[in-house]
């Protein structure tokens, strides 16, 4: 089965790069949210990116751009999904909002469009069980942001078939992106570790036992990570943050897992990091 055309559900910061990847290898995309304002932003950002990758390149950057930007739809309307061979969805990391978009996907998504979830900590088996296609919901977790990051971690739910598996490795084969596969669990690997160590970085500044730039500088300097964890909190969005440690606290029943006040109260205060500006550090 070859895919041609992906729906991409969510036209946020994960939304707007898994758009971009896809077209940019070739793909026809359908790129659903519900705003118009958040579709127009979206096809700037993807603008704005396209020409900043394609600065250094001796090529026309109007003519790429504009082929590109031509080969995603930008629309409100789920109906357009009804051609649709295989679906990301990358809404809002809230259980109450994903459970409402999957049985709509599947009344609308042809029978053998496979859905793959890009969820941060939601388990896949809970996803898959809102669904009529329980084998056809795959996790892939891809990381931010997509058209820089070859790697995805990709999540077998309980009842994932191996079919769709192969599918949905050869869509990321198509995007350039190799995949490792594990088992569903809250989380995954990725953000069971990453989750718990942005927590408990939050908590340090919290406690005052070191400023926002110390803490990243010990994990840069001392352990050769390219950022530091409150960096990486601000790339990735304070209140994804807040929603996927909410997940694992509510799925392990583990006090481990409570989410840093402070992190709350900043959430709370719509520091929410990168995208609107301001979290930990401040942009432009
Ligand atoms: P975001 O807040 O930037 O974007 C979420 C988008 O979903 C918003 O544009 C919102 O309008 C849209 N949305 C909400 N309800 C919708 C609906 N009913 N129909 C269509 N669109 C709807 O969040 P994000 O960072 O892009 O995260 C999206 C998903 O990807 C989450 O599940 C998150 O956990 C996961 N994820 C995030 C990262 C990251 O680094 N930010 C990395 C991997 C996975």
């Amino acid at each position: 089965m070859s895919i041609q055309t992906v729906g991409v559900v969510g036209a946020g910061v994960m939304g707007i790069g898994v758009a971009q990847n896809l077209a940019q290898t070739g793909h026809q995309v359908l790129l659903i949210d519900i705003y118009e304002d958040i579709l127009d932003k979206a096809k700037q950002e993807i603008r704005n990116n396209i020409r900043f990758q394609s600065f250094f390149k001796k090529s026309d950057h109007q003519e790429i751009t504009d082929g590109i930007i031509e080969k995603i739809e930008f629309s409100t309307n789920y109906k357009i999904l009804d051609n649709a061979d295989f679906i990301v969805e990358n809404v809002t990391e809230k259980w109450d909002i994903k459970k409402q978009i999957y049985p709509l996907l599947d009344s609308i998504c042809p029978a053998n469009c496979v859905f793959a979830a890009n969820t941060s900590a939601i388990p896949i088996t809970r996803i898959a069980s809102v669904t009529k296609r329980v084998d056809k919901v795959v996790g892939i977790h891809f990381m931010n942001p997509v058209p820089m990051k070859p790697m995805v971690e990709m999540i077998r739910g309980y009842h994932t078939s191996n079919q769709t598996i192969e599918i949905a490795k050869k869509m990321l084969t198509q995007m350039g992106k190799e995949c490792i596969i594990v088992n569903d669990s809250p989380g995954f690997v990725s953000n069971r570790v990453l989750m718990l160590t942005i927590n408990e970085a939050v908590f340090l500044l919290q406690d005052q036992v070191a400023t926002a730039e110390d803490v990243d500088k010990i994990f840069k300097g001392c352990f050769g990570h390219k950022m530091g964890p409150l960096e990486t909190a601000d790339l990735i969005g304070l209140d994804t943050i807040l929603f996927s440690i909410e997940v694992l606290y509510e799925n392990f029943n583990d006090s481990k897992y409570r989410p840093c006040p402070l992190l709350k109260k900043m959430v709370d205060a719509g520091l929410h990091g990168r995208k609107n500006g301001k979290g930990f550090y401040v942009y432009q």
